[in-house]
């Protein structure tokens, strides 16, 4: 298809128009289903339209859908309370998006610097990864060091220094007493997903502790059940002092929240930051809807018992396709093919959609399976057995 003739082209063209979504299962303009492995970028965590999210979306929309924060919301009082469970004693604030949450959290950084070395003192840099991805506002493309998401937009906003993901003595270098915060997603997404392991967190967060400065966690895509854990930075047994998370938990409705651990928590005070539409009665019935179905469904212990046979799977994939495949990365439901020869990954993704299945390029040469928290032991198996398909398709 070519670009609409209205819409502005910053998106590549698209490959159809959908119409209509139902569970894993996404359809065209034509009528034609295709298994979504894609997921909106890891957003649909229950999967298209779940019963219990569209019912609870309804009801909110015909009782209140926005009052803006000018008054208290009953919903997100209680979606807060419930991300404080999972993430430990502290405070959330919402907004709308990954991008918003992280700009919350480099200013939190800011506060933090602010207060520590004073108003006159610099602190305020923030140490990210080379290959981080964290949105595109300013303050996310500043930390994240592609050419190809700054490209155009110079002077980026000042202030970050990059650390390699996964080697501690880069980071050790980078923390001196111009630093306010470290900041890496705990499982890197779009740069072609590479965890962080569970070592280097704890070295980490050992670091930044000894230091004085903040460690905010990205869980932006990996967040809210995708690795089996209900945080990635889960399986690494750490605490870190901020969270961002977005995409999956309104799955589909947009919603973004930071949680910040108990005594940062305080820098934000009454003036300090705000949003319109952030933790609205009607995302807030949304996400809240994402978390009944993700407990009730016990969807990360599934995904957790579910995902090392998918994993193995894959792994055996590389193996008959030794030319073609280098490996998988990933944990859970968030898995990165590493492809070989040059571009094959989106030669992959084009092949993969014509079988039915459809996947996302990430990074370097990495083709991204991202399925809602909700796909089944056959559903796994049906995307392993279009692949095979397709790269058998690729060495004739
Ligand atoms: C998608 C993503 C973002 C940006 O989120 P938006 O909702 O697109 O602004 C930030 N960080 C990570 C890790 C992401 O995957």
């Amino acid at each position: 298809m070519n670009h609409h003739t209205s819409l502005m082209k910053n998106y590549g063209p698209p490959a159809f128009n959908a119409v209509r979504g139902e569970g894993v299962y996404l359809y065209d303009d034509s009528g034609r289903g295709y298994l979504d492995f894609s997921s909106g970028i890891a957003v649909t965590s229950v999967g298209h339209s779940h019963p219990k999210w569209v019912q609870a979306v309804q009801a909110q929309a015909a009782t209140l859908t926005h009052c803006s924060n000018l008054f208290g919301i009953p919903g997100q009082q209680k979606l807060a309370d419930r991300l404080v469970a999972r993430a430990g004693a502290g405070r959330v604030l919402f907004c709308n998006s990954g991008a918003e949450a992280n700009e919350a959290m480099i200013k939190l950084a800011r506060l933090h610097g602010k207060n520590l070395a004073g108003e006159e003192g610099k602190r305020y840099t923030v140490v990210a990864a080379k290959n981080a991805f964290h949105g595109r506002t300013f303050g996310g493309m500043g930390a994240t060091p592609q050419e190809k998401i700054q490209g155009g937009f110079h002077p980026m906003l000042d202030g970050f220094k990059f650390g390699e993901l996964n080697k501690i003595e880069t980071f050790d270098q980078l923390i001196d007493d111009s630093v306010a915060a470290v900041f890496i997603e705990s499982i890197q997404g779009e740069g072609g997903v590479f965890p962080a392991d569970s070592g280097f967190l704890q070295e980490l967060r050992a670091l930044c502790s000894e230091r004085s400065v903040l460690l905010m966690l990205d869980e932006v895509q990996c967040g809210i059940g995708r690795s089996g854990h209900f945080f990635a930075f889960e399986a690494a047994g750490i605490q870190p002092d901020a969270i961002g998370m977005a995409k999956g938990l309104g799955a589909g409705f947009p919603i973004g929240a930071i949680w910040v651990a108990e005594p940062y928590a305080e820098l934000y005070q009454p003036g300090s930051h705000g949003t319109t539409f952030g933790g609205s009665p009607l995302a807030s019935a949304a996400a809240n809807a994402v978390l009944d179905i993700i407990e009730e469904e016990q969807l990360i212990e599934q995904v957790a018992a579910l995902s090392p046979a998918w994993h193995q799977s894959l792994e055996a994939l590389a193996q008959k396709y030794p030319r073609l495949i280098a490996g998988m990365r990933g944990a859970g439901y968030m898995v990165g093919l590493v492809l070989k020869p040059e571009g094959l990954n989106l030669r992959v993704t084009t092949a993969a959609r014509e079988h039915g299945l459809l996947v996302v390029p990430a990074g370097h040469n990495v083709v991204r399976l991202l399925p809602a928290l909700i796909a089944t032991e056959a559903q796994l198996n049906e995307s392993v057995a279009i692949l095979d398909q397709v790269f058998a398709e690729l060495t004739t």
